[in-house]
C-alpha cells in the first residue's frame, strides 16, 4: 500500500513471542489487525514483530510510538514470566501497574474451581489509568492506554483477539479516528492496471488535482487486492457534507482520467456490476469455460439474482467436449490448438446457440504449471465474447500460478463483457 497525498491517523502493529519468529505460528492477528485498521481509514505504516525480549520488545515499543499516532501489540499478555507485553507498556507510557480486583476474580472464574496458575495474578496488573478489556475467551485482558500515541494491547491468539477487537475496540477506535477528524472513504476499484502505472497516473494529474484541493485534505492509498487495485480517497477533519462533496469531486475527477478501469465503488463488485449492466440492458449470459473450469459461472452465479441473467455455462476441458456441446469445429482443433483465438470465439459462438443467451463469455488457456510450449507459454489465455454482431477475443499472457492465471482470466473476461456492455450492449 502507499500513500500518495497527505496522511491522516497512521498506525503500526507489534506482534510479540518467539514462536512468530521461529516461523512456528502463522501471524494471523497482525494481519487481522491491520485489515481492520485500514477499514476504518487508518494508515498502517508498519509492522513488528519481536521475540519475549524485554530489551527488543521495549525498543520497538519506544520507536512505534514517536512514528505512529496508535500502536496495537498482539500477544505476551500470559502468567509466565516471558510474557512482558504488560510491563514493557507501563514502562515506555510512565503508567505504574496497579492490581484490579475484578479483572484477578474473572480470571479465577475462568478456572471454574479448578487450581488457579502460578503467575495468574500478574495477568490482573495493569498500567494505571488504563481502560480495561475484558477476555471472555481466555485468561489475558487486553487494555487501552491513553497517552501521546495511544497503545492498545490484545492477547495473541486469534481467536481470544478477535472478539475482543470487535466487542470492546472497533466502535471506540472509530469514534477516536471521529475525534481527530471524521474520516469518510470512498473507494474506486480499478482493473487493468499495475500499481505503479496507477501511482504514475495519479502523479500525472496531481498538480490538477491540488487546485480542487489547495489545502490538501484528501489523501490517497492504493491497496493491491490481487486482481484489482482500490484507490481508497479518504477525506478527514472536514464536516460530513464537506467531506462527502469532496468525495464526489475526488470521484468524479479520477474516474474521468481512470475512464472504464474504474469497474465499481465502495462495496460493489465487478461480477454485480455486470450483473446489473445485464439485467438494465435485458440481456442475457452464458459461458463456456475449459480453463477456467467453472469458476467464472461460479463467480457470476454468486450474486443473488443472477438467474434473471445467467443461462448457464459449458465446462468444456476436453477437445471431445468442445466439439461435441459447443460444436467447436475439428480443423479448428487441429490447425489452430485449443489453446487459440479461433476456438475461443467458436467456444463462445457455441455456447451462446446452445443455451440460448444473447451473449456468451468463453475462456481457453494453459494454466500451469505444466503444459506450456514456447510458442504457448504458461499463462496464455484467449477470452471471447459473442453478441448479437460478432465476437471480440483477447489474447493475454497472465503471469503468476496457475490459480493467479485463472482467477485473473475469470476477471478479464468480466471486463471484457462490461466494457462491451457499457459500450455498445444497448444495441442488441
Ligand atoms: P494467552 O495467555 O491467553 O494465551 P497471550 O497474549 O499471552 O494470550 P501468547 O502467549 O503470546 O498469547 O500466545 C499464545 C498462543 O497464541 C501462541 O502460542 C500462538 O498459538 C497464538 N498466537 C499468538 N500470537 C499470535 C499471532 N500473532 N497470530 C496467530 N496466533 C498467535
Amino acid at each position: 500500500m502507499k500513500n500518495l497525498m497527505n496522511h491522516g491517523v497512521t498506525a503500526e502493529v507489534i506482534a510479540t513471542g518467539t514462536e512468530l519468529l521461529l516461523g512456528k505460528t502463522l501471524n494471523i492477528s497482525t494481519q487481522y489487525l491491520s485489515e481492520q485498521l485500514s477499514g476504518l481509514g487508518i494508515e498502517v505504516r508498519y509492522h513488528v514483530t519481536v521475540g519475549d525480549h524485554r530489551e527488543r520488545l521495549k525498543q520497538a515499543l519506544t520507536t512505534a510510538c514517536g512514528r505512529s499516532d496508535l500502536v496495537l501489540l498482539t500477544g505476551g499478555l500470559g502468567p509466565t514470566y516471558d510474557d512482558l507485553t504488560r510491563e514493557v507498556v507501563a514502562e515506555v507510557a510512565g503508567a505504574p501497574l496497579v492490581f484490579d480486583g475484578e479483572q484477578s476474580r474473572r480470571i479465577e472464574a475462568f478456572f471454574q474451581g479448578k487450581p488457579v496458575p502460578e503467575g495468574s495474578e500478574r495477568q490482573a496488573r495493569f498500567p494505571e489509568g488504563c481502560l480495561i478489556l475484558d477476555n471472555p475467551r481466555g485468561t489475558a485482558p487486553g487494555a487501552w492506554v491513553m497517552g501521546e500515541a495511544m497503545i492498545i494491547f490484545l492477547p495473541g491468539p486469534p481467536q481470544e483477539l478477535v472478539p475482543m477487537f470487535v466487542d470492546q475496540v472497533l466502535e471506540r477506535l472509530r469514534r477516536w479516528v471521529g475525534a481527530r477528524g471524521h474520516v469518510r472513504v470512498r473507494v474506486l476499484k480499478v482493473f487493468g492496471l499495475q500499481e505503479t502505472e496507477l501511482e504514475r497516473r495519479i502523479e500525472d494529474h496531481q498538480k490538477e488535482w491540488r487546485e480542487l484541493d489547495p489545502d490538501q485534505v484528501l489523501f490517497c492509498t492504493l491497496l493491491d487486492q490481487h486482481t484489482y487495485l482500490d484507490m481508497r480517497l479518504c477525506v478527514r477533519e472536514l464536516p460530513e457534507e464537506e467531506a462527502m462533496a469532496l468525495l464526489e469531486k475526488a470521484d468524479g475527477f479520477w474516474s474521468a482520467r481512470l475512464g472504464l478501469r474504474v469497474f465499481a465503488r465502495d462495496e460493489q463488485t465487478h461480477v454485480g456490476v455486470v450483473g446489473d449492466l445485464l439485467k438494465e440492458r435485458g440481456l442475457t449470459l452464458a459461458t463456456a469455460e475449459s480453463c477456467t473450469g467453472g469458476l467464472l459461472g461460479g463467480r457470476v452465479t454468486e450474486v443473488s439474482g443472477s438467474s434473471a441473467y445467467y443461462q448457464g455455462g459449458v465446462i468444456s476441458y476436453a477437445n471431445r467436449a468442445k466439439q461435441e456441446l459447443l460444436g467447436v469445429h475439428a480443423g479448428s482443433l487441429e490447425r489452430w490448438g485449443a489453446v487459440s483465438e479461433c476456438v475461443a470465439r467458436e467456444m463462445a459462438q457455441g455456447a451462446r446457440k446452445a443455451l440460448h443467451s444473447d451473449v456468451a463469455l468463453a475462456t481457453t488457456g494453459i494454466a500451469g504449471p505444466e503444459g506450456g510450449t514456447a510458442e504457448k507459454p504458461v499463462g496464455l489465455v484467449y477470452i471471447a465474447l459473442a453478441h448479437g454482431e460478432g465476437e471480440e477475443v483477447l489474447e493475454r499472457c497472465m503471469v503468476g500460478e496457475r490459480e493467479s492465471v485463472r482467477d485473473m482470466t475469470v476477471e478479464t473476461a468480466l471486463d471484457l463483457l462490461r466494457r462491451w456492455l457499457l459500450r455498445e450492449g444497448q444495441a442488441v
